[in-house]
């Protein structure tokens, strides 16, 4: 099988959004360092709004300048290495700035389809254009911020325009609706590869897009229960690295500890633990492509040990790949 490891790049955007040290540049350096002992590459899906806004306010504020440095020189540093860098877009920092101690982050418009058809365009245009210059190579697969990419018809000219044609955004079942987020994937095609054209969910065999959708699974209340509670216990081991806090979602916490919850399959912290259960169970149903979502800041001591454990455990028998390598024609 074919197993992507993918992790979005990025700060947190509540109140506290955390330091880019902490959030982005150590979880990402001991990835890079598993990556390098083992012979396996990951794929990063970068917030490069985060890197205009910073390249907009370094000239401003000196302090600003740092974290540009090393958020630049990173992803410079990945792609020479061979992992795989793609477009992630959060068009919130459309509406954000900083206000010469911290950044304040303005989420009323936080899905790329809260903007029109030409401020899409635009940004698509822009955002990708950053990752083009610091890596010189063909940027063409995507991953939703928030997972928010519907409805797609309103995001499609930009994407033919900018010859962005695979997404893995989408994992099947998920569905949250809030003032921010909008996701619905409930009909998403049972499928771990499908084309499509106008609308994500939807297979269409001619389409000119490509959905590699994000591996599904199904978790226990009583999952979520241990996961919070060993963060209590052992922080050293299952606390978040990034120093941040997420953006509000009322109710999802809740959700979580109440009933079954269908989320994607994820490095991010305890969720790890699940990694060889989940490919035990996509082997049964012989899929041929796993893809695994985190986040840097998410990561924890725990899920980076178990990463590791699960590349030894299973890189002689499937393919540690990025979609540069299987999707790049
Ligand atoms: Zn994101």
């Amino acid at each position: 099988m074919n197993i992507y490891i993918t992790l979005d790049y990025e700060i947190y955007f509540g109140e506290n959004h955390g330091t880019v040290e902490k959030c982005i540049i150590y979880p990402t350096s001991e990835l890079m360092r598993i990556g390098e002992k083992h012979n396996v590459r990951f794929v990063f899906f970068v917030d490069c709004g985060f890197i205009l806004k910073l390249d907009e306010y370094r000239k401003k504020y000196p302090q600003l300048e740092k974290d540009y440095e090393l958020i630049t020189s990173q992803v410079k540093q990945l792609s020479a290495a061979g992992h795989d860098i793609q477009l992630h877009i959060h068009p919130h920092w459309e509406d954000s700035f900083y206000n010469g101690e911290r950044w304040v982050i303005d989420v009323k418009r936080y899905k790329l389809s809260d903007f029109n058809e030409h401020e899409i365009s635009e940004i698509v245009t822009r955002y990708k254009k950053v990752l083009t210059d610091l890596t010189n190579k063909k940027i063409f697969a995507y991953r939703a911020g928030g997972w928010c990419l519907q409805p797609f018809s309103k995001l499609k000219k930009a994407f033919v325009e900018n010859d962005i044609s695979l997404d893995s955004s989408v994992f099947r079942n998920g569905f949250f609706e809030t003032q921010q987020y909008a996701y619905d994937f409930r009909n998403a095609p049972d499928k771990d590869l499908y084309k499509f054209e106008d609308d994500v969910i939807v297979e269409n065999k001619n389409g000119f897009f490509t959905e590699l959708p994000i591996s599904p699974i199904r978790n226990s209340p009583l999952f979520f229960w241990k996961l919070f509670l060993l963060g209590r216990k052992n922080p050293y081991l299952h606390k978040p690295l990034g120093d941040g806090r997420a953006m509000a979602a009322p109710g999802y916490r809740k959700k979580l500890l109440t009933r079954f919850t269908n989320n994607p399959v994820s490095v991010d912290g305890y969720n790890a633990n699940l990694l060889q259960k989940a490919l035990n169970k996509f082997q049964r149903k012989k899929l041929k492509h796993m893809v695994v979502i985190g986040h840097p800041k998410a990561l924890s001591r725990y899920s980076i040990e178990k990463i590791e454990e699960f590349v030894v455990k299973n890189k002689t028998q499937h393919n540690f790949t990025t979609f540069e390598k299987e999707f790049l024609k």
